[in-house]
């Protein structure tokens, strides 16, 4: 099945299937790794550029020194080599392989990096969420690959066929297991602020900037989940969803409406932004 999947580890050009992993990786040891999904859709690559600048970031957050032209390079020869339409590039950075488990590193430690492209539909369709206690980290501003807390609420969920989740930290509403959240209250969009606490979103913050251009009534705030219970619509937003609606929040009596002129303006002036 990963036969045809074509990936790039430590600077080799290879099938997904070829590549081996040291047990040793930092990665797979400690979760002490960054990553980033960059979604390309009608042979375009979407805010290739923020995605680099936020690996960096992360990388710089977590001191390993990234060579970023590096990525840029691989993830250009990935997308260049493939005849794919519409799909994502995954590429991860590890601090390396250490030859020792030790949770300090060796200072003189290379990176490992690893990558591959995948096809995708991008086709969204309304979700089904719950709303469940944010229990990760205090620095969900970093994209790593440690994503226990995500992963544990969102497979909570999976027996009631819930898509995604819907965290709060305290009452106050975080964001998606693996997005952004927005929500319309009072013909008002709302979502949460950037903070420790959230992952800045490529996509959250591309919808803003129309937002804004578009002089659309908007407040980035902290939110609490009696909030969320007003509101007339609520979406998502990731690369690989775009703007997903949700239909149905488990256990709450809120009435959404699909067809809320916010959320219809938002997923217009969106799907316009990405296909310029
Ligand atoms: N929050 C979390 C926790 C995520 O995992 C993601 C992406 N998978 C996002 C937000 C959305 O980020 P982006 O729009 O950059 O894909």
């Amino acid at each position: 099945m990963t036969k045809k999947i074509q990936a790039v580890y430590q600077g080799c050009f290879k099938n997904l299937d070829e590549i081996q992993v040291s047990p040793m990786s930092r990665a797979f040891l400690f979760s002490d790794s960054i990553y980033e999904v960059i979604p390309f859709q009608n042979r375009n690559l979407i805010c290739a550029d923020e995605h680099f600048k936020r690996l960096s970031f992360s990388a710089s957050e977590l001191k390993i020194n990234l060579d970023v032209e590096k990525v840029k390079k691989e993830v250009d020869h990935l997308f260049k080599n493939s005849l794919c339409n519409d799909g994502y590039i995954y590429y991860q950075v590890s601090r390396g392989i250490d030859d020792m488990r030790s949770h300090l590193y060796s200072p003189d430690i290379s990176n490992e990096t690893f990558g591959y492209l995948t096809p995708i539909k991008f086709l969204s369709r309304p979700l089904k969420v719950a709303i469940c206690e944010d229990i990760r980290w205090g620095r969900c501003d970093i994209k790593t690959t440690s994503l226990l807390g995500n992963v544990m609420q969102m497979n909570n969920f999976q027996d009631k066929n819930c898509d995604e989740i819907i965290m709060h930290r305290n009452n106050i509403i975080t964001e998606g297991g693996a997005s952004n959240i927005f929500f319309v209250r009072d013909k008002k969009i709302c979502t949460s602020k950037l903070s420790k606490n959230i992952l800045p979103g490529i996509t959250r913050n591309i919808l803003i900037k129309v937002i804004k251009e578009n002089n659309l009534p908007f407040e980035e705030g902290d939110f609490s989940i009696d909030d969320l219970k007003q509101a007339s619509s609520i979406w998502f937003t990731s690369s690989t969803k775009g703007l997903a609606s949700v239909k149905e929040v488990l256990d709450c009596n809120i009435k959404l409406d699909q067809n809320d002129e916010l959320l219809l303006t938002c997923q217009a002036l969106y799907k316009a932004e990405i296909i310029n």
